[in-house]
């Protein structure tokens, strides 16, 4: 994954630095929070200072993860977040291809002086870190830390907490390996990580059967009330107001997943989830086979991602963010049709 002067470049900056900071995206997932703290564990490892921050709210169910004593969520302890990152030598960011994902933290991360390295599986990263290690035929930068760590530190630095932390990355990013994993590496990788003891099943059930009877309830009536079927275009979505999302208790992390319920059902190719929040409506989009989702939301949702998971903003109001989505689908007909 790295070349010489790469790896030799990243090596002596590793070991020139005594504190070293990661940096997450916005809104943060399984591969996101289990990437960091895997790498931040192995530098503690190395006797370095490493830190991850976070910039906003973790979910409950990656809570539980090892290391999470390492991270600092930037949108509840800014100053602290601040000072961590000013102080850093050297500077990660994984998972995100554009410093406008840091939410606030991108403007600290421009003026800090230290190294930076970018590891990434996202499409055209923007060129902001001193080194880019960009790999986006991988499905996780969870794999992409197990490599890095098997390249840059000689001998055996996993274990089992670093694994635990790789494969929630690796798992979560490929929906349990039901896409963005059809290589054979990956199960190589995944195959290394067992030896450490990994309890794969038991965090299957801390990652995927560990909901709240609220949003249990929530998820009931998404399917029976919400989801919108349209057959001609392969396409359907579910969209929560504001007020709904009160009525159900809503907690961080609980429409999680929501995107993937309509491809239960015979023919669903494109699913969309359409959140209304305070001042506008997140959107995420996810697709079977071939249909980039990562062009509809760079065309219309100023966001993007992979061609089989995306998701952007919108500025309109959560109806006319429906009516809009509607409309736009007979330009993707041809597409949706294969
Ligand atoms: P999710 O639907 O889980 O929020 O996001 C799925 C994927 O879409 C993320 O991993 C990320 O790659 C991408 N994504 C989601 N929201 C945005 C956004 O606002 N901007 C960009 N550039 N990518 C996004
Ligand atoms: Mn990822």
């Amino acid at each position: 994954m790295m070349n010489e002067l790469t790896r030799s470049n990243i090596s002596s900056w590793i070991q020139n630095s005594g504190r070293i900071v990661i940096l997450t995206h916005t809104n943060p997932d399984g591969d996101a929070i289990g990437s960091s703290l895997a790498l931040a564990l192995a530098l503690v490892k190395k006797g370095k200072d490493a830190r991850v921050v976070i910039p906003d709210g973790l979910p409950d169910f990656l809570r539980w993860l090892p290391g999470i004593e390492l991270s600092t969520t930037f949108a509840y302890k800014k100053e602290k977040a601040i000072g961590i990152i000013e102080k850093a030598d050297m500077i990660f960011c994984l998972d995100f291809n554009d410093p406008d994902r840091l939410n606030g933290i991108q403007e600290y991360l421009a003026e800090s002086k230290a190294k930076k390295v970018l590891l990434d599986h996202h499409e055209d990263p923007v060129e902001f870190a001193d080194i880019t290690i960009s790999e986006t035929w991988r499905g996780s930068v969870g794999e992409m830390i197990y490599l890095f760590l098997k390249d840059i530190f000689a001998g055996d630095l996993l274990d089992k907490d670093i694994a635990t932390c790789l494969y929630v990355a690796i798992m979560t990013d490929t929906g349990n390996f039901t896409y963005a994993s059809s290589y054979p590496e990956i199960f190589h990788v995944v195959g290394d990580l067992m030896k450490y003891n990994l309890e794969k099943d038991r965090i299957y059930n801390k990652v995927y059967e560990a909901y709240s009877v609220d949003r249990m309830k929530l998820q009931g009536y998404c399917m029976l009330e919400k989801m919108v079927v349209l057959p001609e275009y392969h396409t359907a979505y579910i969209s929560l107001s504001e007020e709904e999302l009160r009525r159900f208790n809503h907690r961080k992390g609980d429409t999680e997943g929501f995107v993937n319920i309509p491809f239960s059902v015979k023919g669903v190719k494109f699913t969309a989830l359409f959140i209304e929040k305070k001042d506008r409506v997140k959107v995420s989009f996810r697709s079977r086979g071939n249909f980039p989702v990562n062009r509809i939301a760079t065309d219309h949702y100023n966001g993007g991602g992979h061609i089989n998971a995306a998701g952007g903003d919108s500025s309109l109001s959560l109806n006319e963010t429906l009516s809009r989505f509607e409309s736009l689908l007979p330009d993707y007909a041809s597409l949706l049709s294969r």
